[in-house]
Order: structure tokens, then C-alpha cells, then sequence
């Protein structure tokens, strides 16, 4: 006993000599785009609109090619990462309805958010931008869930010119669409329009880092860009006159818009000398819904709301310099489920063992400590429709459309899922068939209903969510 305890001291020393900077409690920023295609960012290849802000965060850290999110569609996405734990558990498989008071349209009160869990261990955390898991009543607003600061929009997305906000208090909003128009709420309380939203997050990012320095922080940054309608400033168009297209060029400045953002935040970082505690990560909560605002998903296949690649293989970056190593290429399958993992993992808070994290610390496997799979398997079920996907390795099953066959892909071959070999490799297809009805039988049913239960909805949407 004598003796490990001896060997454990000296081996902390040297892991940890005094004096080193403190990074057991590092900082995490967590930025998000809102229906991002696969394709437009710098770093998977984009070439019509610059990203060298976000590129950078791949330059300076780890590119995860298989990153994912928990869903193919923003609310549900977003209560995944946001607890660290698959949505289906607790119910949350829909877009909710934007019903400001209704508690039941949103995030339920049993799962803990990041910022929830960060808390206890010090943590100070602020989400600007979109929510989208719950609106006003006493569980749903983020100020409730663990967030100290709050500078953005309750529901699932914002029009972007500040002349077209004009209903002050969002908890009179009546549906989706005035949720829209709606002012900005600066913790509970509304604030004037100001400029073109996309800029207004980006400054609060930056003042939230000034303000909150000298004690460990959690900052989700959640643009709702380039989530429709498609509005740009001509700053950002102007840089643009060499696509015709008129929506991709807007889509283009949207990201411009976006790009500007984190290249003041990263400066920022750099100025207080943040960098080195802080952990950046990037990426998109679904993949781009390619005709609705011209983005691009290439070479995976289909879009938003699809159990294909497009669908849930999004853009996925992290930095932090000093700990990460710059320019590496990571393959293996990553989540969004990881976040909140990762961070417990790192600065040693609690969760509850009846409900597990579902995520990994990815550190390990970034640094090339751990040289195993983070995930033996990644999941998604959509139960209106009865679609499925489960990756394991290089191969992927998915039942792409309502209740149909299960399909089988080598996604190392055939990223464009294009060749299935359900017939060539049935013990394959049957293991991940089984592997995909045990998970299902972990879930239960959608608690609240969705957008696509609305009057209003059209059929192809209804399809797709
Ligand atoms: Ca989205």
C-alpha cells in the first residue's frame, strides 16, 4: 500500500511539476452552425467561400473526418450534445413546437445539461444564440439548466436584420414563425435589435470571454446561421460576386459572417493568452438541407434529416493548443455525445450512475494515447419514420427509408453510400441488425409532439424531420 502510494506521488510530481499551468480544469467553447453542409468549410475542401478562421481550428488541433451528431434534425441534435447522452432515452426525437410556457417542449428536468453538470466543479457557463430546447417555462429556459449567462433566441431559429424584429416579448410569440421575429433575450429580459444577428453573437462571444476570466467556463456559441431564412449584410455578399446562384451566394456570406465571428473570438483567446486552457471545437448540428439553402454535403450522401451520411456527418474540429497536436487527421467515428463526457472526464465532475454518459473523453484518443475505437458503435433512430443507421468501423447499416430493408455500406470504400452490400456480407448485416434492436430496446417513445405534427406542415417536410 506503502509503496503505491509512493509511486503514485512521484508519478504525479512527474506528470505535474509544480508550476506547470493548471489545464485539469480547462475552459471549453463549443461553436455550433446551424445546418451546415459537410463540404463548406476551408478544411473539408470547400472552394467558393473562405473559412480560414474555422480552418484554423483544424490547423491548430485535430480534424475529426467521422464526426457526427446524435441526429439529423436541430432540436434533437442539440439535447444530445447538450446532455451528453442519445435524445431517444428520454424522449426528446422531435423538433418541439414553439409553445413558450408548455414545460413538456423541451428538454425534460431528469437529464442534466453541460452546463449542469460543470456546475457543482465551478464552472461558469453562457450559451449565446440558438436554444431550441425548451422556451419559457420554469424547467425549459436555459438560465434554469445550469447556464449563468444567456444572449440569444428561445426557439429554432431567428430572421437575422434587425428590422425584422419586432415582437419584443418571445414569451407572447404564438408558434413557430413569430418565434422568428421576436427581440433577443439578454438573460430573461429583452433587448432592441442591434445589428445583424450573426455579428451581435459573435461580440457577446468576445465580451464573454473578457468578463469571464480566472475561473473556468463553459461558452456555447450557437449561431442559428446558416439555418434559413437566408439574409446577409453586402459586407459579407460583396465577398461573394463570383457565384451566380443567388442563394448559395447568401448561404456564402451567411458562413462568411459566421467565419469573421470566430476569428475574433479565437484573437481574443489569444490576447488574454486563453489558448492553451481553452478547448475550441467546431462543427455543425446536422447536415446541410441542400435545396433549401444551397448547401453542400459532397461527397457523402443526402441531407438534413436523412439517416445517410449527409444527414449526420457534419464538419468537426477541435483545437487546444499545447495538449492537442496541430494539422492531425483523426478517422475513427467521433460524436457530439463526447462533449460532456470529455469535460466530467477532465475537470472531475459527477454524474448520475443511473444514467451514463454515453459519449468518451476524446482526449486520449486525439493525443494517440488510446489507439482503440472511442465508439464499438454509434446510433440513430428516427421513430416517426422507422429509419436507423448503426456504425461500426468502416461498415454502416441503415434503413434509409420507412420501415424498409437494412442496407449495408463500407463507408471506408464508398463514402457516397452507393454500393450495398447487404447481399455480399450478411453476417455483417445481421450482427449490426441485432446490435441496432438491443439499442432500440434501451429508448422509449417520443414524449412531446413535433413541428411535423403541426396543421401547417407540409407533407415533404413531414417526411423529412
Ligand atoms: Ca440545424
Amino acid at each position: 500500500m506503502k509503496l503505491n502510494f509512493k509511486i503514485s506521488f512521484f508519478t504525479f510530481l512527474f506528470w505535474f511539476p509544480l508550476g506547470a499551468a493548471d489545464i485539469s480544469k480547462p475552459n471549453l467553447i463549443v461553436i455550433m452552425a446551424d445546418d451546415l453542409g459537410y463540404a463548406d468549410v476551408g478544411f473539408n475542401g470547400c472552394k467558393d467561400i473562405g473559412t480560414p478562421n474555422i480552418d484554423s481550428i483544424a490547423s491548430n488541433g485535430v480534424k475529426c473526418t467521422n464526426g457526427y451528431v446524435s441526429y439529423p434534425v436541430c432540436g434533437p441534435s442539440r439535447a444530445g450534445f447538450i446532455t451528453g447522452r442519445y435524445q431517444q432515452r428520454f424522449g426528446f426525437e422531435r423538433n418541439p413546437q414553439y409553445k413558450p410556457n408548455d414545460p413538456n417542449m423541451g428538454l425534460t428536468r431528469k437529464e442534466k445539461t453541460i452546463a449542469e453538470l460543470l456546475a457543482p466543479v465551478g464552472y461558469h457557463s453562457g450559451i449565446i444564440g440558438k436554444w431550441h430546447l425548451g422556451a419559457h417555462a420554469p424547467t425549459s429556459h436555459p438560465m434554469k439548466r445550469g447556464f449563468d449567462e444567456f444572449y440569444g433566441h428561445l426557439g429554432g431559429g431567428h430572421r437575422y436584420m434587425p428590422e425584422d424584429l419586432v415582437i419584443k416579448d418571445s414569451a407572447k410569440a404564438k408558434g413557430e414563425a413569430e418565434s422568428y421575429r421576436t427581440w433577443i433575450l439578454k438573460n430573461y429580459s429583452p433587448v432592441p435589435p442591434r445589428k445583424y444577428l450573426t455579428d451581435e453573437f459573435s461580440d457577446e462571444a468576445v465580451s464573454f470571454v473578457e468578463r469571464n476570466q480566472g475561473k473556468p467556463f463553459f461558452l456555447f456559441l450557437s449561431y442559428n446561421a446558416p439555418h434559413t431564412p437566408l439574409q446577409a449584410t453586402s459586407k459579407y455578399l460583396d465577398r461573394f460576386s463570383h457565384i451566380e446562384n443567388p442563394k448559395r451566394k447568401t448561404y456564402a456570406a451567411m458562413v462568411s459572417a459566421i467565419d469573421d465571428g470566430v476569428g475574433v473570438l479565437l484573437k481574443s483567446l489569444r490576447k488574454n493568452k486563453l489558448e492553451e486552457k481553452t478547448i475550441v471545437a467546431f462543427l455543425s448540428d446536422n447536415g446541410g438541407p441542400i435545396t433549401k439553402n444551397a448547401s453542400n454535403n459532397s461527397p457523402i450522401r443526402g441531407a438534413k434529416g436523412d439517416v445517410w451520411e449527409g444527414g449526420h456527418r457534419v464538419p468537426f474540429a477541435l483545437q487546444w493548443k499545447g495538449t492537442l497536436p496541430a494539422g492531425k487527421r483523426y478517422h475513427h467515428p467521433v460524436s457530439s455525445l463526447d462533449f460532456a463526457a470529455t469535460m466530467v472526464d477532465l475537470s472531475g465532475a459527477k454524474v448520475d450512475k443511473a444514467k451514463p454518459l454515453d459519449g468518451v473523453n476524446l482526449i486520449p484518443y486525439l493525443k494517440g494515447e488510446n489507439t482503440d475505437l472511442p465508439h464499438e458503435y454509434l446510433y440513430l433512430r428516427k421513430f416517426d419514420q422507422q429509419r436507423y443507421s448503426v456504425r461500426k468501423g468502416k461498415y454502416k447499416l441503415v434503413i434509409p427509408f420507412p420501415n424498409g430493408k437494412p442496407q449495408l455500406y463500407d463507408l471506408e470504400d464508398d463514402v457516397g453510400e452507393t454500393s450495398d452490400l447487404a447481399l455480399d456480407k450478411p453476417k455483417i448485416l445481421s450482427e449490426l441488425n441485432t446490435i441496432r434492436q438491443d439499442w432500440s430496446a434501451q429508448l422509449i417513445e417520443p414524449t412531446f409532439m413535433g413541428l411535423i405534427h403541426l396543421p401547417t406542415r407540409n407533407k415533404k417536410k413531414k417526411r423529412n424531420e
